[in-house]
């Protein structure tokens, strides 16, 4: 922890001005209607914490059921910097993490880390599946490199993602093809870092994003990345070259699809995704423009993954979750492009005995553009 951060905590702090205008769209302050679960009481709480060694129990949990959807800080008129101030807040008095969070977060440090846990990971099925965490199944990619490409993209493989939907990774690398450009394979990559810098790691996050750095530079003309929770994380490495949201940077090069949608379809825009306007906007006409029913579109509150909340904060997840799960009757496709809110959320359908697919945009993407794939859900 850097000696300044209770003084940058206060600062932060000192910007709100208490009018309680974001608990409205605070979603758990909506579940539960404490001060104590509102972006109001989480700034009280950090501020009073500031200048604690120990700080009390209640405080921290209270800040710690915070699920980082950041719906607050979009609608502060004072512009309060919450995320920042969590990041500090979270770097002084790191949150109490379960043995499944510590392990994960471990497991996904180093790019040789994430190698040797994929090499356990068909062991951990039966675990996986008990907790309703079906596994995607894997789709062999149909590789088309273009003659002459116009260039050459990495594609981000983040962490979970990499190991539970490599179905959207293969679909995207086709998809880039598509568009005319290489794929450029990166194996020095590793996770964004976003799970420790919300577990109060913020050194360890450090470390990653400047290996992710050494790793991207230098090595082609785009990074693409398909899970929007990574995209805070990837933002600092538009120094090294211009990082983009794959689905929205697709769509402006690809050509009409061949097919439209038939199926009714609900389309989740995630919090992270919706803290990026431009590509939450291109991704939801894309899908009205190319679906014949009415899409049934889920862009409110939160689903309740939250990062590692989910794994801190089970039953509460559910509770949040559970208002989503039950709009969803009637679709046959659920769209989200999330890795933590797809898993979240294909569990709970899991548990319910529901067979809704939930598909990543760019898979269904992929469908719209070929008409004989190789693969489909
Ligand atoms: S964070 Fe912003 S909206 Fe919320 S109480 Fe403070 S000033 Fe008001
Ligand atoms: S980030 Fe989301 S959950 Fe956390 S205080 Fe803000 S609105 Fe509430």
């Amino acid at each position: 922890m850097a000696h300044d951060t209770p003084k940058s905590i206060q600062a932060l702090s000192d910007q709100c001005v208490r009018c309680g205008l974001c608990s409205a769209v605070c979603p758990t302050y909506a579940l539960t209607g404490l001060e104590t679960e509102s972006p109001r009481g989480r700034i009280t709480a950090m501020q009073a914490m500031a200048s604690e060694d120990r700080p009390d129990d209640s405080l921290l949990q209270g800040r710690d059921h915070c699920l980082g959807c950041l719906q607050c800080q979009q609608l502060c008129p004072s512009r309060v910097q919450f995320a920042t101030l969590m990041d500090h807040s979270r770097a002084q008095h790191p949150p109490r993490l379960p043995a499944t969070e510590r392990w994960l977060l471990r497991a996904v440090a180093s790019p040789l880390r994430l190698k040797a846990t994929a090499a356990v990971l068909p062991l951990l099925r039966p675990w996986l599946l008990s907790r309703g965490f079906p596994p995607s199944d894997p789709c062999p990619p149909r590789e088309q490199p273009p003659a002459r490409p116009r260039g050459k993209v990495a594609l981000f493989l983040g962490c979970v993602a990499r190991w539970a939907d490599s179905k959207t990774l293969a679909d995207t690398r086709w998809l880039i093809q598509q568009a005319g450009f290489a794929v450029a394979d990166i194996p020095a990559q590793g996770c964004c870092g976003a799970l420790h810098q919300h577990a109060g790691q913020t050194e360890t996050a450090r470390r990653m994003l400047e290996a992710n750095r050494k790793a991207f530079e230098n090595g082609a003309d785009w990074l693409l990345y398909s899970t929007s929770g990574c995209a805070p994380m990837l933002e600092p490495l538009k120094d090294a070259l211009p990082v983009a949201e794959a689905f929205h940077w697709l769509v402006q090069r690809l050509p009409a699809p061949a097919l439209q949608e038939s199926r009714r379809l609900a389309l989740h825009l995630p919090c992270s995704l919706r803290q990026q306007p431009e590509a939450a906007q291109t991704l939801r006409q894309y899908v009205e423009q190319h679906c014949q029913k009415p899409v049934l579109l889920l862009d409110n509150g939160c689903c309740g993954a939250g990062g590692a909340h989910l794994l801190r904060f089970p039953e509460r997840a559910a509770a949040l979750r559970q208002p989503l799960l039950d709009a969803l009757e009637g679709v046959d496709l659920l769209l989200s492009s999330n890795i933590g809110c797809t898993l979240h959320l294909r569990a709970g359908l899991y548990q319910q005995g529901r067979d809704l697919p939930v598909q990543h945009p760019l898979s269904w993407l992929r469908n719209l553009h070929e008409e004989n794939p190789t693969c489909t859900l």
